[in-house]
């Protein structure tokens, strides 16, 4: 507990808790009402409590339809004006069915805050989040500042969104912000497990989960968490627990996302992700000359095309194929930055071949660092399936393959159960 030290003693200042509610913890005013009743029970505790609240479920996606329908060529500053909406609602809700509850609350739009982040609307990053208007109001007595997630103010003075899931991001940066003894994220699920439990029965719940492995899967496409609210917990050491709004916990309740030191036993493999909308790219017969990589990809990423995976081909009389994948939805920005620079004449390729069937399916664990053989034991589970890999990529803590999305599910549950996830160490 943090304390202040007066003239007249020494006065503790009240902790401070961050608890966050996704879009199916409230998805109507039953829901809203269900999670007020935790907060209330956190603020008997003696908690000042920082509530960030998603959108109803489903919301989001009819705004950012909306926005589609009236102008496919939008201006992103509205596309956030817009889609910011759904989290204003929620907001404005749980405040009142906190008075209701006689827990004093008020509601906060992250303008109001304000969230400062930068201006890349859609995607915009926290640069800061100033805590005097929260403080001075906790001061007067209030116990909940219940904040509208996902949404804060550019330096142009417009509304931005932070990508989506990015309540989660709002809520570990507000945990750092003010010094929260711990950010609970409450969701639809009981923790984090080895794999989607939507996909495999055999997932299991695991009780700690080291950041970087969070990081890997969450960036590898497990939504249970938003990549950068991991980043950001890790950076500041922010205690993130995952849990569920639907079930009794106790305050141990829930998946811990902690550091490596802090977990005794682990597998190899911590868990398996996947990611649905990748696409594979391949620049067929492009000149295989110094600089070509650059030419290639400098485009791009101008162009706003987050390239994941890179494979070049052997070359054939001067002359090579370049295989990359990027998500599906970046599939026509791709090729028009691509057919841009053949016209332009920095690139010259025979065709450019899109491929929009395929699924990435990955493996982490810290574990891998120091046991070999991880991925010939991946490829070999996937050959007893008769899974195709298109391309692979490995880092120090993950493998990943390309396969075609048929195959996604089934692969994810025979790689589930070729490195045992079911049962712990
Ligand atoms: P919220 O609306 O509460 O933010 P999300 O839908 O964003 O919830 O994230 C929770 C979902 O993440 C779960 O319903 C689950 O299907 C999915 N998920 C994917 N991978 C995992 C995993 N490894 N562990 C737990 N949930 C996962
Ligand atoms: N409502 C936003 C979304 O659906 C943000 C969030 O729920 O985290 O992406
Ligand atoms: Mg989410």
């Amino acid at each position: 507990m943090r304390g202040v030290f007066a003239p007249f003693g020494v006065f503790d200042i009240m902790p401070r808790l961050v608890m966050k509610f996704g879009g199916t913890s409230v998805a109507n005013l039953d829901r809203i009402r269900r999670a007020a009743k935790r907060v209330g029970v956190e603020v008997a505790k003696g908690y000042e409590v920082i509530v960030i609240v998603s959108a109803m479920s489903g919301k989001t996606n009819e705004l950012v339809g909306w926005v589609n329908e009236t102008s496919p060529m939008f201006d992103a500053r509205e596309y956030d004006a817009v889609v910011s909406s759904g989290e204003n609602v929620t907001a404005g809700l749980m405040a009142l069915t906190l008075q209701e509850m006689d827990v004093p609350a008020r509601s906060w739009q992250g303008w109001q805050v304000p969230l400062k982040t930068t201006s890349a609307h859609s995607s915009a990053r926290i640069e800061e989040i100033p805590t005097d208007n929260l403080d001075a109001k906790f001061a007067e007595g209030m116990k909940v500042a219940v904040v509208a997630g996902f949404q804060g103010i550019s330096p142009e003075g417009r509304i931005t969104t932070l990508g989506r899931g990015g309540s989660d991001t709002t809520a570990v940066a507000f945990a750092a912000a003010f010094d929260a003894e711990r950010c609970d994220i409450y969701t639809d699920v009981d923790g984090v497990y080895t794999t989607d439990p939507r996909i495999s029965d055999k997932a299991r719940k695991l009780d700690r989960i080291a950041f970087e492995e969070m990081l890997e899967l969450a960036s590898l496409g497990a939504k249970v968490l938003q990549t950068r609210s991991v980043e950001l917990a890790m950076r500041y050491g922010v205690k993130l627990r995952v849990l569920s709004s639907f079930e009794e916990m106790d305050d141990n309740a829930g998946t811990l996302v902690c550091a490596e030191e802090d977990i005794v036993e682990s597998n190899v493999v911590a868990g398996v992700a996947y990611s649905r909308d990748e696409a594979k790219m391949t620049l067929i017969s492009v000149a295989d000359r110094p600089g070509i990589a650059a030419a290639i990809f400098g485009p791009l990423s101008e162009a706003g095309v987050n390239v994941d995976m890179i494979v070049q081909n052997i070359s054939e009389d001067g002359r090579t194929d370049m295989t990359f994948s990027c998500p599906t939805d970046q599939v026509t920005r791709a090729q028009k930055a691509m057919e841009d620079a053949k016209t332009s004449g920095e690139i010259n390729y025979h065709e450019l071949v899109a491929d929009t069937d395929v699924a990435k399916v990955s493996v982490v664990g810290i574990g891998m660092r120091s046991h070999a053989g991880v991925a010939a034991q991946m490829f070999n589970a996937l050959k007893n399936e008769g899974v195709n890999i298109k391309v692979i990529t490995t880092s120090e803590i993950k493998i990943s393959v390309l396969i075609d999305r048929k195959y996604m599910e089934l692969a994810v549950q025979a790689l589930h159960d070729a490195f045992g996830l079911e049962k712990a160490a």
